[in-house]
């Protein structure tokens, strides 16, 4: 049996998964916030429930907001800042007597759904979670990448790739930086650019559904969207060539960028034709947990 734990800011959730990737169980908690012992606690005793509930041991897999650093072994680039600095691996495996993996919640999502997912069957899948920012993870084999940085597929903050007029520096991005592709491919993000081309404060769910309705400002706030999706993603099939491209977050229910980013992305990748599919996510909001469950592979643990 698989374990995987969701560490949110203000839930966190927990799903027991059999080998088939069978739903066992299913437990959430409020995240004690601001609270670092309560919150490895919390994440013991979800465990512990998991356990009772099935009756099995099982391998746990841990997805979390930032990073344990390879270097220190300590939680960094978290939004829940109560984590940043603690030793999260060391002391939640000593509570539960076992060793753990860990891995930030956009590696998560490409996990989960590459294993059974959009991704399923597929040697190489690129996820990228565009919603309030834009993360990315890559997997191959089933495998998330890591590196010594634990930077793998964190593409949001590179520059939006062949600038534009009007795009450079760009909008300063809260990593300290200006013009990051987060700064244009995040919801909030788009929400910008449309306010800035018809002064309308409208948000990314409005604007495609007036986009829907062929209001033509909505129309043309999409189209410029669509275009910068494609060249920022351009960059990561040149340095990656994926097999496919998942997309998750809030935006990635905009239906129509799954027909219009790969039409627009073929004349800005290196290559005569791009084969790479575009994806929507089959998992929703399970992606999380479900791809910290299976941060353990087959047979492993
Ligand atoms: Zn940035």
């Amino acid at each position: 049996m698989r374990i995987g734990l969701d560490l949110g800011g203000t839930k966190i959730e927990g799903v027991a998964l059999g080998e088939d990737g069978a739903q066992l169980a299913r437990r959430r908690v409020t995240t004690p916030r601001h609270d670092y012992d309560a919150t490895v606690r919390a994440m013991a005793a979800l465990v512990g429930e998991l356990e009772a509930e099935t009756g099995r041991r099982g391998t746990v897999g841990v997805g979390m907001p930032g990073a344990l650093s390879p270097a220190t072994g300590l939680v960094k680039n978290a939004n829940s800042t109560w984590l940043i600095g603690q030793a999260l691996d060391r002391d939640l495996s000593s509570l539960l007597e076992r060793p753990l993996r860990f891995a930030n919640d956009a590696n998560c999502f490409a996990l989960s759904e590459a294993v059974d997912g959009a991704g399923a069957g597929a040697r190489v899948v690129f996820g990228v979670i565009v919603g309030t920012g834009t993360g990315g993870g890559v997997v191959v084999e089933r495998r998330v990448l890591t590196g010594p940085n634990a930077i793998a597929g964190e593409w949001g903050h590179n520059p939006l790739p062949w600038p534009r007029a009007g795009e450079w520096p760009g909008p300063p991005c809260y990593c300290g930086k200006t013009g990051c592709v987060e700064t244009f491919l995040s919801g909030p993000g788009m929400a910008r650019d449309h306010l800035e081309a018809t002064g309308e404060p409208v948000g990314a769910p409005e604007i495609a559904t007036r986009a829907e309705r062929g209001d033509a400002a909505a129309t043309a706030t999409l189209a410029r969207y669509e275009e910068r999706m494609a060249r920022a993603l351009a960059v990561v099939l040149d340095v990656l060539d994926p097999d496919v491209v998942v997309l998750g977050g809030g935006v990635s229910q905009i239906t129509r960028l799954y027909e219009s980013v790969p039409r627009l992305w073929q004349q800005w990748a290196f290559s005569d034709r791009v084969d790479t599919a575009l994806r929507p996510p089959v998992h929703g909001d399970s992606s999380g947990v479900r791809g910290a469950a299976w941060l353990w592979g087959p047979g492993e643990g």
